[in-house]
């Protein structure tokens, strides 16, 4: 019995060796057209599973803004704000000094004109004639005329710059506590870009990585739904419904959406929408 087992062994292992070479010839080319028609049937199973974890990775990007808040806006404004109230203040100080220095420029007249008033109107009782008289007390009056027209214009003058003292403090003070309250958000927004910057470079890498292996028409149109949802780009769907509106997928589409088929957005919100199943591993 054991030797002729023992010499059928051989026989038989040389036939099953045959026989296990052409069952796994045979598994090849049953594998490779397998292959040929999965490869054939268009499958975004791999890209939907990207644009999950892309979401994923925005949402924790806006879940970071959220945390900074409005901080960025309100410094671009106050910065704003505190540029055009720079510059009324450098327009309000020109204006005062000119009008400082064109009062200055009339008092010097006036001043003049006074001493000459007083000399004219010395002159005057020297007059050899009426005539004289007369020119000198018309030459007289014509000063006593531009010193009142100069006194009425340095009135105003004083008018304004008493103004423009008042608005030049109250901004200057508004100035002040603009550049303050800056100072004080960018100090802020700058400890919490310290404290998120590790978590924010990696995330952003991660995005490069995904995006890179990401086809040109679904990387503008992730990027142009996460624009205006940041981190809700893709939406599950379950029990047919989106669940980022709630409102239901028609049968069939859920169905393409399932065999991921094609990338499909939400009728309702624009969402793209990834089937339960498909990332129910991850
Ligand atoms: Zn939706």
């Amino acid at each position: 019995m054991d030797e002729t087992n023992d010499n059928i062994k051989p026989e038989n292992e040389e036939l099953n060796e045959e026989n296990q070479g052409i069952e796994h010839e045979d598994a090849k080319i049953y594998e490779y057209f397998e292959a040929e028609i999965e490869s054939n049937k268009p499958n975004f199973t791999k890209t939907l599973t990207n644009l999950y974890e892309l979401t994923k990775i925005d949402r924790e990007l806006a879940e970071i803004d959220e945390e900074k808040g409005d901080l960025p806006f309100r410094i671009e404004s106050l910065k704003e704000k505190i540029a055009v109230l720079e510059k009324h203040l450098e327009e309000d100080k020109t204006k005062l000094k000119n009008f400082e220095a064109e009062e200055k420029t009339l008092l010097k007249e006036n001043k003049g004109l006074d001493e000459k008033t007083s000399k004219y109107d010395e002159s005057k009782y020297k007059a050899k004639s009426n005539k004289e008289y007369d020119e000198i007390t018309k030459q007289i009056d014509a000063m006593l005329e531009s010193i009142q027209k100069n006194e009425a214009r340095i009135k105003e003058l004083k008018g304004y710059q008493e103004n423009l003292v008042k608005g030049i403090l109250e901004m200057s003070r508004n100035f002040e506590e603009l550049k303050n309250e800056l100072k004080d958000d960018i100090s802020h927004l700058n400890s919490l870009n310290k404290q998120f910057e590790e978590e924010e470079v990696d995330l952003t890498e991660k995005r490069k990585t995904i995006l890179e292996n990401l086809d040109e028409n679904l990387m503008s149109l992730y990027e142009r739904i996460n624009g205006s949802m940041k981190g809700e780009a893709t939406a599950i769907v379950r029990k047919g419904n989106c669940s980022g509106c709630y409102n239901s997928v028609p049968p069939q589409r859920e169905i393409e959406i399932r065999m991921a088929e094609n990338v499909f957005t939400c009728q309702s919100c624009g969402r793209i929408l990834i089937d339960e199943t498909l990332i129910a591993n991850l």
